[in-house]
């Protein structure tokens, strides 16, 4: 079963709603053109890291600064839906090259931000890189706590982000078609995507549910991490 939402009439709509200009040079036709797309990638350049025993590999699109933190503060902010293809496009040349049968995690958000968005944006932006990788999109976590994380210590975060995830059941079932999960199904490389790495609390606590439960190969994907290369 595949999650992936077919959003092209939606995304003209909003075409209209939003006149696009790009980002970067302002100029009219696209959200982000391409030559500040190339621009953008060559003065913040995406990276990844083996971080173990979290994640087998993690990717990032680039530090959070310059074009790339507006792009994402906006998506995230202000609700512009638009960046969600040219976000989801940076995230895909950072998976290009794994496994094809990959598996996208969408890290929950909080309900009361979806409500005052309008829109899911880590679910927006992992259905977007579905439909340029053809992964399939599976809500294997649910939220079970709906906590701010804005603002908060990074002790206080890694305290929270222990209790705020679960595994979604009914999603594991739904997608291998069993409750009782296969050795082979274990391997299926799992890539957890959310925004932002501020202290990696929420993303590290989604896998180690995920690798608790059985998945072996489990990876990460963020849009910018705050703060520098290095990883705690
Ligand atoms: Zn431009």
């Amino acid at each position: 079963m595949n999650f992936t939402v077919k959003n092209t009439t939606f995304r003209s709509v909003l075409d209209i709603i939003y006149p696009c200009y790009c980002r970067g040079c302002g100029k009219f036709g696209e959200a982000f053109c391409l030559r500040c797309y190339n621009y953008n990638k060559a003065l913040n350049p995406p990276f990844s890291r083996v971080l173990l025993p979290d994640f087998h590999k993690l990717f990032v699109c680039g530090l959070r600064e310059g074009v790339l933190s507006d792009l994402v503060s906006e998506y995230k902010f202000h609700s512009r839906r638009q960046y969600a293809p040219v976000l989801a496009s940076m995230m895909a040349d950072l998976a290009f090259g794994l496994s094809s049968d990959m598996i996208i995690v969408p890290l929950p958000t909080i309900r009361r931000h979806i409500r005052s968005r309008g829109f899911d944006h880590i679910f927006l932006l992992c259905s977007e890189l579905a439909q340029l990788t053809g992964f399939s999109v599976v809500p294997l976590l649910s939220r079970k706590r709906e906590t701010v994380q804005v603002g908060k210590s990074s002790k206080i975060r890694r305290f929270q982000a222990r209790e705020a995830f679960s595994l979604n059941l009914e999603a594991i079932s739904g997608y291998f078609g069993r409750s009782s999960l296969s050795f082979s199904d274990f391997l299926k490389p799992i890539l957890i995507v959310d925004d932002v790495w501020t202290t990696g609390a929420s993303m590290k606590s989604a896998s180690f549910i995920l690798r608790s439960f059985g998945f072996q190969k489990v990876y990460g994907a963020v849009l910018a991490k705050n703060d520098g290369y290095e990883f705690s």
